[in-house]
């Protein structure tokens, strides 16, 4: 009988703290040994020779919309998770709402993690909803191992998930405190950006620009000041996700160094995508908060960098194309942006080579501080009793994003046809390869 399940050999290996020459021994699911310098002379069921390619460990997304159940045609657990295998991910966490019904109570929950462990070849958790209708749900959603709740405090656009009002936050993130969970919160002012939306349309104002320009940086930075003064008062942990502008982490900032426990996720496409893409892809590239400008994806590169946002995420949030239609009015067409399979191709082009963002910083944000941040004591490193979660990646290699490339349910996306350096050869989860050769392992 062999020593090992899988020896990984004389590949790059990369975590939060440091890039080491090595070789990586998985058992049962397990990093049992990783040699820094010498190899591992055992047998193994199955060896990876991993010369000149680069082992981090499989990124977390912590924001993803698969849809299921209920709105299958959208996304879906099973083409979801391919995409994300593809893309060197090997854990996602499922937002509360666009399946349906919404997971705001247990037996929801259970209805969708019956799903995922049917469908989905990476590991899946789920967020619970906080819903006006709920407080009293968010015990058991808690006890049955949901990673945290999410709230809107602009509509959502989907109506079985509706926004919280300021009570709602506050009785909410007192019970989740209690809990000792954590809310993470779309920030958008419904009072700014209803009133601007409604000025702008009726004077027929509905570019691109228009559109922007009714979702402006300020109305996310009234929002988050709100919900961080409901942190301060209840005592919650919150987390506040897609923030589009290094304004909005500023604020964000100021608050941590008062001592508020409050963390911040950004995503790919505030950090690689603007307004002319907008105005270029149309629907595509349209989200909520919506793309900046050049100038604010920068100063965002700048924020990650200097170690002021804690996590990036996809927010992959797809929809069929026949949702995904604009004609001229940018009011119109649903906004979601699909992203998930490219979130490292991202990070790498843009970041690393681009920006010289250090391959360690990367690891950190897409997998070390998600692991920490919502208590996966065992991944988001690659080290002796972590799971086996690993994207082997070769960073000489680059190529086209295709449609044809995509996993997705449905084959489109803003980065179709950008040129990325950096590609994922071979996804593990648990000691299991899942892609390979260019193909998502069928489960
Ligand atoms: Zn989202």
């Amino acid at each position: 009988m062999a020593n090992y399940d899988l020896i990984i050999k004389n590949g790059t290996i990369v975590t939060a703290d440091s890039t080491v020459q090595g070789d990586i021994a998985i058992k049962d699911g397990k990093i049992i040994e990783v040699s820094v310098g010498k190899s591992i002379e055992a047998t193994a069921d199955r060896e990876i020779n991993a010369d000149g390619l680069h082992i981090l460990p499989g990124l977390i997304d912590t924001h993803v919309h698969f849809n299921e159940p209920g709105r299958t045609e959208w996304e879906g657990l099973e083409t979801g998770s391919r995409s994300l295998a593809a893309g060197g991910v090997t854990t996602f966490f499922d937002m509360p709402l666009n399946s349906t019904p919404p997971t705001i109570n247990k037996a929801n929950l259970e209805l969708k993690s019956s799903a995922a462990n049917e469908k989905s070849i990476v590991n899946p958790r789920f967020w619970g909803g906080l819903v006006p209708e709920n407080i009293d749900d968010l015990k058991d959603l808690h006890e049955n191992g949901v990673i945290g709740f999410k709230a809107f405090m602009s509509p959502s656009g989907i109506a079985d998930f509706n926004n919280v009002d300021d009570e709602t936050i506050y009785k909410g993130m007192k019970e989740i405190a209690s809990l000792g969970s954590l809310l993470a919160v779309h920030a958008e002012s419904t009072v700014i950006t209803d009133q601007l939306a409604q000025e702008k349309q009726s004077q027929g104002k509905t570019t691109a620009r228009d559109f922007v320009e009714s979702r402006p940086i300020i109305s996310e930075i009234e929002a988050v000041r709100r919900v961080i003064s409901y942190a301060e008062a209840t005592g919650c942990k919150l987390h506040i996700v897609h923030a589009s502008s290094r304004k909005v982490v500023q604020v964000i900032n100021e608050a941590k160094q008062r001592g508020v426990d409050v963390t911040v996720e950004t995503c790919p496409h505030y950090l690689s995508l603007t307004v002319k893409d907008l105005e270029e892809k149309k629907a595509l590239a349209k989200c909520a908060p919506p793309l900046r400008d050049q100038d604010e994806v920068e100063d965002l590169w700048a924020a990650v960098a200097n170690g002021e946002i804690n996590v990036i995420a996809s927010d992959h949030s797809p929809a069929p194309a026949s949702m995904k239609t604009i004609t001229d009015n940018f009011f119109e067409g649903w906004g979601g942006i699909s992203g998930a399979q490219s979130t490292l191709n991202i990070m790498l082009t843009e970041g690393h080579f681009k920006r010289n963002l250090p391959l360690e910083k990367i690891v950190e944000l897409t997998a070390t501080n998600p692991a920490k941040l919502f208590g996966l004591s065992t991944k988001g490193d690659i080290a002796v009793n972590y799971d086996a979660d690993l994207a082997i990646v070769d960073l000489n290699e680059s190529f086209e994003l295709k449609k044809e490339d995509l996993y997705y349910r449905h084959q489109h996306s803003p980065y179709v046809g950008m040129t990325f350096k950096g590609k994922v050869k071979t996804t593990i989860v648990g000691g299991q390869v899942v892609f390979e050769n260019g193909q998502p392992i069928k489960k």
